[in-house]
């Protein structure tokens, strides 16, 4: 994800914290600079739920099977929300981080 590429850069470590919310901590050298880090703030505040699936796509488990179904085939999309390939298939490509295997 872009955004999180630019506030690496800019000198921040983005991780998923252990309750599941977004963790911003500063490794740059000495203050951040405002004027650098402020937009992409703003924008990370705007964008949390992408942010947040963007850092989960990694670790997300799909489930064994849907409830209406029973396929095991599931998406999970750009907003962190786990979807059967059967009864919701991606609208656009784009909508998709990752598929079950
Ligand atoms: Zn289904």
């Amino acid at each position: 994800m872009l955004l999180i590429d630019q506030l690496k850069e800019a000198g921040y470590d983005v991780a998923l914290s252990s309750n599941g919310n977004l963790k911003l901590t500063w490794t740059g050298d000495g203050e951040p600079k405002p004027a650098r880090v402020k937009p992409l703030l703003e924008q990370l505040s705007k964008n949390k739920a992408r942010a947040l699936a963007w850092l989960m796509k990694d670790t997300w488990r799909p489930p064994k099977r849907c409830q209406c179904c029973k396929d095991n085939r599931f998406w999970f999309s750009v907003y962190g929300a786990t979807v059967c390939e059967v009864c919701h298939p991606p609208a656009v490509e784009r909508l998709v981080l990752s598929r079950s295997p």
